[in-house]
Parts: structure tokens; C-alpha cells; sequence
């Protein structure tokens, strides 16, 4: 999957993506050109029958918009096109994404609210119902699927049911969970979700894209503050001519199209699911046996990263233990949380659980080289957890 001198990626995008989708790049194509025009209709498609549309429906409910940028490109045009001016949005966050949603809204000049539950716990339906009672001014939900910043998976169903069932519509950032998380808008009715090329369809980075109903998106003209990021605009655009409105990454989709046709060879979103959790188990199982806790109880773990307490020792820093995963062919990620200190594995990419034994073995291999005799954190996280838990 990788050449010898490539270290694994164990982060939840950029991430290790398998030898046939990076010798797809190795070809130029014109833009406007049918051949790349096909490709752009293939990846709408594709994506479409993921999300459980009838992608051949010319009358299906829902639209893919593909666009160019980082998935953060696409979370904001996705706020600045459906959130209308005089709109008021409701934000569950917890975590870093979360408040980024909220951050790209006040930048938009969009009213919301924020619901934060801290870094351990999702907001619950009963939460989410009492605030759409009390704001009868809200027009629109926007919660994060898997918060990657912790990888606490939200219960996205439930947030959906009553959403709906208050009249009021549903956003996701689906980024880190689109395509190995079940998402299908025929059980989980939503205004649009978004997601991106280097996730869990183990694409390259480049693009983003948007899943939308088609009524949303022609009741979206003119909301946009942005022409590069309207997403009513590519729509449209693309519709009429196939074309990408401004330079497409024509090297990440043509990526793109061969990690699609990986993905389903290996089974589609099931085969996905089943992969990720064996990885995530099996790296969890060995992280617990040197000692390491993960932050998250079993309940909110998500099969995409997860998250450990930093052992509690004075031999440990996050940045030689870096260096040391790295000299053994492995990058991971720093920790992202308010409180505690952290580090991230990712479970994601073109890994299996052979390469997931070996991330532990160096994990071991670290801590020995630190003299740090256990991964077990200090009590007081452990301690904060249990007591948000209970
Ligand atoms: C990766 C990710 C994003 C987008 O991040 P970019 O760095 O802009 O690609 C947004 N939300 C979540 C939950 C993510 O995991």
C-alpha cells in the first residue's frame, strides 16, 4: 500500500491511500473535455448511491455537488448557501469542529446558538427538543457526525428524528464519517450533508462535496455571501454544461474514481465499517494492554480515531514519542481537546489490522525508549471522564 520510505498516515485525512488511486494522478486532463466531464457525472453518481439515492433518477430527491477546497471550504459553503440571511442556525458542538461551524457562521454573519456538551458526551435529542421549543426563531440544526477532534461518534438519528419532527432543517458535517457510517437519507432525513475526497472514500485531498435536497438547492439562489463557494451556482453550472463553474482538481478526481471503484470492490459502506472497526478494535485492545485509556466510553467511540489520555509520567512528551512513531514508518496526530492532555491514532485509509498490530508494537517500542513504564494516564482524567458519564 505504501513504498518502504512512506510512513504510514494514522490521521483522519490527508491519509494512506492505496497504490492504484495515487497512479491514477499520473495522467493530465483537460477540464472541459467529455472524458474528465464523464468522470465529474461517474463521482456525482457514485456518491448519490452511497447516501442511498437512486443515482439514475433524473427525479430523485437529492443532488451532489461537487466543489473545489478543503472539506472546511465545503462546510461553509454549505452554511452560506441553505442558512438563509435572516436565518437563525442551531449548533451542536463538541468538539473542534463543532466550533469551527460556529466560527464560519459568525464570519458569515449567520444568527446561531451554540449547544456545546463539552468534549466526552453528544447532545441528546431531549436537549436538542427543549432548545427548538424555547427558540421558535430557529430555522436550522447543524451537528457533526463523527467529531473528529475527539472521534465521539453523535447519535445523528436522533438529532434528525426531532429535528424533523419540529419542523426545522437538519445539516451535517458528515466529513470524517461519510461512507463508512451508515448515512442514508432515506432513514435520516436531512436538508444537505457534507463530506470530502480524502476521507472514507480514501480519496486525495482537493475536494469537497455536498449532498442536498434539489429544493434546497434552487431555494438557495442568491443566500450565498460568496460567488466561489455558492453552492446554488456550481449546481446549476454543472447541470447545464457538466463542468466544474471554476479549475477543477482534475488529478483528485480522477483519484477519486479509482479509491470509488476500490470501494466498492471491498464491499461499499459495509465492507468499509467492517474494516475500520476491526482496525479500531484491535489497535484499542493492544493500546489498552501497555496501559493507554482511551477518552471516550464504548458507547461514543467512534471506528475513525480515537483518542487517548497521554500517560501520566514525567518521561513523556507528545513530541519525542512522535519522533519515535515516525522513526518506525508511522505518523499520528496531537491530541485536539479543551482540557486534558491527548494524542489521536486513526483508524482510517488504506490500512488493515496487521499494520494496526504494528502501530502498537512501536507504541511500546516508544514508551520503553521514554522509560515510561505504562500508557495509564493520571486519575483525575480518568476521573472527569466517569464523573460526565455518570
Ligand atoms: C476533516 C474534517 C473537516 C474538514 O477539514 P479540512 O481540514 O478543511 O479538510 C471538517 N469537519 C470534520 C468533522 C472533519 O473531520
Amino acid at each position: 500500500m505504501t513504498t518502504a520510505a512512506d510512513p504510514y498516515l494514522l490521521t483522519p485525512g490527508p491519509l494512506t491511500t492505496a497504490a492504484t488511486t495515487k497512479a491514477a494522478m499520473l495522467r493530465d486532463w483537460g477540464s472541459w473535455d467529455a472524458d474528465f466531464r464523464a468522470m465529474t457525472a461517474h463521482l456525482r453518481r457514485a456518491l448519490l448511491e452511497i447516501a442511498g439515492c437512486d443515482g439514475d433518477d433524473a427525479n430523485g430527491e437529492y443532488d451532489c455537488v461537487p466543489l473545489q477546497g478543503s472539506g472546511s471550504y465545503c462546510v461553509e459553503a454549505m452554511l452560506g448557501s441553505f442558512v438563509p440571511r435572516d436565518g437563525h442556525a442551531l449548533v451542536l458542538a463538541n468538539g473542534a469542529y463543532g466550533k469551527r461551524i460556529a466560527t464560519t457562521l459568525r464570519y458569515l454573519g449567520r444568527r446561531h446558538t451554540v449547544h456545546d456538551t463539552g468534549d466526552y458526551l453528544p447532545a441528546r435529542a431531549a436537549d436538542v427538543e427543549r432548545l427548538l421549543v424555547e427558540r421558535a426563531d430557529i430555522t436550522h440544526v447543524v451537528v457533526v457526525h463523527c467529531e473528529t477532534s475527539s472521534g465521539i461518534l453523535n447519535p445523528v438519528e436522533e438529532i434528525a428524528a426531532v429535528t424533523a419532527r419540529h419542523g426545522r432543517r437538519l445539516l451535517i458535517d458528515s466529513m470524517s464519517a461519510f461512507g463508512a457510517v451508515p448515512l442514508d437519507v432515506r432513514t435520516l432525513p436531512c436538508e444537505a450533508f457534507v463530506s470530502s475526497a480524502n476521507k472514507c472514500i480514501e480519496g486525495v485531498p482537493g475536494f469537497g462535496f455536498v449532498v442536498a435536497k434539489k429544493a434546497a438547492l434552487a431555494a438557495a439562489k442568491g443566500n450565498s455571501h460568496s460567488l466561489a463557494l455558492d453552492l446554488h451556482d456550481q449546481w446549476d453550472a454543472m447541470n447545464r454544461t457538466g463542468q466544474w463553474r471554476f479549475t477543477p482538481p482534475t488529478h483528485a478526481v480522477a483519484a477519486f474514481i479509482e479509491a470509488l471503484r476500490l470501494y466498492k470492490a471491498e464491499g461499499g459502506q459495509p465492507g468499509r465499517l467492517a474494516r475500520y472497526t476491526r482496525n479500531r478494535d484491535v489497535m484499542v485492545d493492544g493500546m489498552r494492554a501497555l496501559g493507554f485509556e482511551p477518552l471516550l466510553t464504548e458507547a461514543w467511540r467512534s471506528p475513525i480515531i480515537v483518542t487517548f489520555f497521554s500517560p501520566d509520567h514525567p518521561g513523556f512528551s507528545f513530541e519525542r514519542f512522535y519522533e519515535l512513531m515516525k522513526e518506525q514508518g508511522f505518523i499520528i496526530y496531537p491530541g485536539k481537546l479543551t482540557s486534558v492532555e491527548s494524542f489521536r491514532i486513526g483508524c482510517i485509509g488504506a490500512l488493515d489490522e496487521a499494520v494496526m498490530r504494528r502501530v502498537v508494537q512501536a507504541c511500546g517500542a516508544a514508551l520503553s525508549t521514554l522509560g515510561v513504564p505504562s500508557g495509564a494516564p493520571a486519575h483525575v482524567a480518568l476521573e472527569a471522564r466517569e464523573a460526565l458519564a455518570a
